[in-house]
């Protein structure tokens, strides 16, 4: 699949539910959302029928995500069934619950994991999360690290909350082999964003060089991050400049929500139902054809994505969107 700017499409976030045991404030209202019925959220059924679609229109990696995917009653049973669509299976998890599926997971060579974790002192966490999970999240991240996962850590930076942690969480890459990326925050929170916390990727990168001298990965692989080495250190660091938007002329990324619909972009609001496809009977080269339009959609930026939006005061929580 090759949008009408060149770039290849072969990577799919898959959001399998909006629910989450946890409500990270740059996510979502503290009183949680109106979240999904059941009969709203695609069935498995419907997934694995889209997964077998789009594997045949091109689609290579796929990377779970939600809300929390292990919230999703009998998650194991959809990641079995759609496991061999895919050359490459990641996951992004808060990892609550990562310890009841770290070694079906192996077996199932999931190949790397994603975990959310934003302060490593325990009362801060609450104060983001609003729920008291940090020893679990902590001890899980140990385990998958140990069970041999490619394990990345997910840290969104917000400004007056956890920037004075950012050369905690790079001395954390010294002794352990992970990547510790820092997420620029975005406005989807389920109200009028998160502007005031926003600290652009360049200030966070000034703020590691002033201790470490970085040397950039360059390995040409579109990606949504710039990666570093640090010498001496088992691990990396990265920045995810998800709200400066410089890395979309290499975006390679289509989004299905939960509830079936696809998305170009997560500052996109104009959205495809294949879940209305699929539940009107249309059949896969019809569903197929669409896909391949939707995609010739896609604009050049998330700037040019976001200017389209009819409402730009309200800003979809992440959880709904699909992170
Ligand atoms: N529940 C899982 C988790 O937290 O890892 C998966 C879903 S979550 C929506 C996916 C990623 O999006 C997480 O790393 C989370 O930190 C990030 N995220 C959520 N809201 C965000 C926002 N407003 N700005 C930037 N990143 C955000
Ligand atoms: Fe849940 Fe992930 Fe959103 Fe936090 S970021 S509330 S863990 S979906």
């Amino acid at each position: 699949m090759i949008d009408s700017f060149g770039r290849k499409i072969d990577y799919l976030r898959l959001s399998v539910t909006d629910r989450c045991d946890l409500r990270c404030r740059y996510c979502m209202p503290e009183g949680g959302i109106d979240f999904s019925r059941r009969d709203e959220l695609l069935s498995f059924e419907e997934i694995s029928t889209l997964s077998k679609i789009f594997s045949e229109l091109g689609i290579v990696r796929v990377r779970l995500t939600g809300g929390e995917p292990f919230i999703r009653k009998d998650i194991m049973q959809l990641i079995r069934s759609i496991r061999s669509y895919y050359q490459s299976f990641n996951i992004t998890t808060n990892a609550t619950k990562l310890h009841l599926h770290l070694e079906e997971l192996k077996e199932l060579e999931i190949h790397g994991l994603n975990i959310s974790i934003d302060s490593l002192d325990a009362d801060k966490f609450k104060q983001i999360t609003r729920r008291d999970a940090f020893d679990k999240v902590i001890s899980n991240i140990y385990l998958a690290i140990e069970s041999g996962f490619k394990v990345k850590l997910n840290v969104v930076v917000l400004r007056g909350i956890n920037d004075n942690e950012i050369l905690d969480f790079v001395d954390l890459t010294r002794s352990l082999p992970v990547t510790v990326r820092f997420i620029e925050a975005m406005p989807f929170n389920g109200s009028d964003g998160n502007k005031d916390q926003f600290i652009p990727f360049t200030e966070i990168l000034a703020m590691v060089e002033e201790k470490y001298l970085l040397k950039n990965i360059d390995d040409r692989a579109p990606s949504s991050s710039v990666e570093y080495n640090i010498d001496d250190h088992l691990g990396k660091i990265a920045v995810i400049p998800a709200y400066s938007r410089s890395l979309c002329g290499s975006c390679n990324r289509l989004r299905l929500t939960a509830k079936g619909e696809i998305l170009n972009c997560l500052y996109s609001n104009s959205s495809l139902s294949l879940k209305n496809m699929l539940r009107s009977g249309m059949g896969a080269s019809s569903i197929k054809q669409s896909i391949l339009d939707h995609i010739m959609l896609k604009r050049k930026s998330g700037f040019d994505e976001e200017n389209q939006r009819s409402n730009k005061d309200f800003f979809e929580p992440m959880t709904t969107i699909g992170g």
